[in-house]
């Protein structure tokens, strides 16, 4: 491709895998291979990577934890940056925080409330690395990644860049982060707390989580964005389609906004499920669900952003 490998062979120091099934690197765990998997051994080893794709223009996508993304069945074109070797994470004494994309989120959430820093405490529990929250803005009722984002640094548009909060346009469950860019660090702002009391949050919300979402089946959490003034799941589960299934895809009986593979799913009876809903909600209650997952692939248009 474009000489592309011959030259990432001359200075990559992290893994390259070749034809790598992203069913092994996506929650729902579907999605067909990806021509290049590449791994960064660190930062400056993903900015020459990053240089080297727009030189030989590669096509690539970045992937987080793969938590929030339906990869489709004939799989990714070019190179996918899989960020888990970036987590380095650093507070600091005035209450700042520098966490590096690849950072799972749990070991942040985890390791903020154990040092008696708050502001992070009620995302406990969601999966995904800090790249991925920031791009997604994670979070729940009341709560959500960018509330404590002071900054990000990117790579995008040829050079390393330091986006302050305002220009990151983050919202409900999005930002302006497109596909054009590399999460490579966020800066966060939190305030001193109760260790303790930080502690014992993260872990109700833990127990409060496996109650709650006690789906049997890989998934990707939510499937769709809950519409102005309503719930998604309610809107899904009038429509009729609490534990309906296409192929090995099913709506959860127990969670009807999640959609758990059964061992055997495609990509395509994931999103074909997708269809299905979004038409019949459509025509019964005029509401036009978004999806809040990202798909991307081959076979998908717009790469997901
Ligand atoms: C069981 C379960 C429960 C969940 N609960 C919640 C919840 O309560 N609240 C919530 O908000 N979400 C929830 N999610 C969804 C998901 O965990 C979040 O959206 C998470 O922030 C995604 O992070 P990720 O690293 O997995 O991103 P990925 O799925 O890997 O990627 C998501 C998007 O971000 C982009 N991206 C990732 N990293 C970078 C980077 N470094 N630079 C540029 N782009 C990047 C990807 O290209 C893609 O477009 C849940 C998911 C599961 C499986």
């Amino acid at each position: 491709m474009n000489g592309f490998e011959e030259r990432l062979r001359q200075f990559f120091r992290g893994e390259i895998r070749l034809r790598e099934p992203m069913a092994r690197h996506t929650t729902w765990q579907v999605g067909g291979p990806a021509d290049f998997f590449l791994l960064p051994a660190d930062r400056d080893d993903l900015l020459a990577l990053a240089g080297l794709l727009e030189e030989t223009a590669t096509p690539w996508l970045v992937l987080g934890r793969g938590s929030n993304v339906l990869v489709s069945d004939a799989g990714i074109a070019g190179a996918v940056i899989d960020t888990a070797r970036l987590n380095r994470l650093d507070f600091l004494p005035d209450g700042t925080v520098r966490a590096e994309a690849g950072t799972a989120l749990g070991h942040l959430v985890d390791e903020a409330a154990r040092r008696g820093w708050a502001g992070l405490e009620y995302l406990a529990g969601i999966p995904g690395s800090v790249g991925g929250a920031l791009v997604m803005n994670a979070g729940v009722p009341e709560h959500e990644f960018g509330d404590v984002v002071t900054d990000a640094l990117l790579v995008g548009e040829k050079r390393i860049m330091q986006w302050p909060l305002e220009r990151l346009g983050l919202h409900y469950r999005g930002s302006a982060l497109d596909a054009g860019h590399i999460v490579v660090e966020v800066g966060l702002r939190l305030v001193p707390g109760d260790s303790d009391v930080l502690q014992r949050i993260v872990a109700e919300m833990l127990k409060r989580r496996s109650e709650n979402q006690n789906v049997c089946g890989a998934n990707a959490g939510s499937v769709f964005r809950n519409p102005p003034g309503g719930k998604a799941w309610r809107l899904i589960d009038e429509a009729g389609f609490r534990g309906v299934a296409e192929g090995g895809a099913r709506v959860a009986p127990q969670h009807t906004n999640f959609i758990v593979n059964e061992g055997q799913a495609r990509a395509a009876d994931i999103r074909t499920l997708i269809q299905r809903i979004q038409r019949e909600v459509e025509r019964k209650f005029n509401v036009c669900l978004e999806p809040e997952i990202k798909m991307v692939g081959r076979d998908v248009a717009d790469n997901g952003r």
